[in-house]
């Protein structure tokens, strides 16, 4: 089943959702949930989806960012983003880590905000505590692209949006970053979109 994904502005979006216990983990309901979500997050198509996005307001994400994906993307930027196939896992209760260090910076987008991206600075590196698809403890320790979908995905879960960590300036239509920015470094276009 293909799931309804809901825009900023409802109020579920910024909320922080609440925690699942083990037994809700392995209930059928939420089994068929993770499920439906999977098969949202390949409709859209999206890397992540949290439960918030199809208003729920539970603690639960899904995350698969397929090599199909990859491939179609240039080489060089894939290198740059240090961006890597990562299997279908599901996070539930996540606390996250963020590594000292430099941000990276990287244009986003989200499902809930439909055809916008701009640039966010995120960690490089995340260290992730949380259960799994069966309610089991898990640690996911992530760098690159994987860390940037993480830090996404769980800051939905806390009722954030990209947008609250966005270089304002950079927020754009995907039509005017393809037309004028997607070839370009990220040092450049912040420069030309006067971001210091
Ligand atoms: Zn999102």
């Amino acid at each position: 089943m293909k799931l309804k994904i809901v825009q900023a502005g409802e109020p579920v979006l910024r909320q922080e959702a609440r925690e699942l216990t083990r037994d809700e983990i392995r209930s059928r309901a939420t089994q068929e949930l993770i499920e439906w979500m999977r098969q949202t997050m390949y409709d859209a198509p999206g890397v992540g989806l949290a439960a918030p996005q199809i208003g729920l307001g539970l603690q639960l994400a899904v995350i698969e960012d397929k090599p199909e994906y990859i491939r179609a993307v240039p080489p060089e930027r894939v290198k740059e983003m240090r961006r890597q196939a990562v299997p279908f896992h599901v996070v539930v209760n996540p606390k996250i880590r963020l590594d000292d260090g430099a941000p990276v910076e990287f244009f986003e987008g989200c499902l809930s905000l439909t055809g916008l991206m701009a640039i966010v600075p995120r960690s490089a590196r995340v260290q992730v505590d949380c259960l799994d698809h069966n309610g089991e403890p898990k640690h996911i320790d992530a760098s690159g692209w994987h860390a940037r979908i993480l830090q996404h995905e769980i800051d939905h879960l806390q009722g954030g949006l990209y947008i609250d960590r966005m270089y304002i300036r950079s927020l754009m239509p995907v039509e005017q970053y393809n037309r004028h920015w997607k070839d370009k470094t990220i040092s450049s276009v912040k420069s030309e979109l006067g971001i210091a």
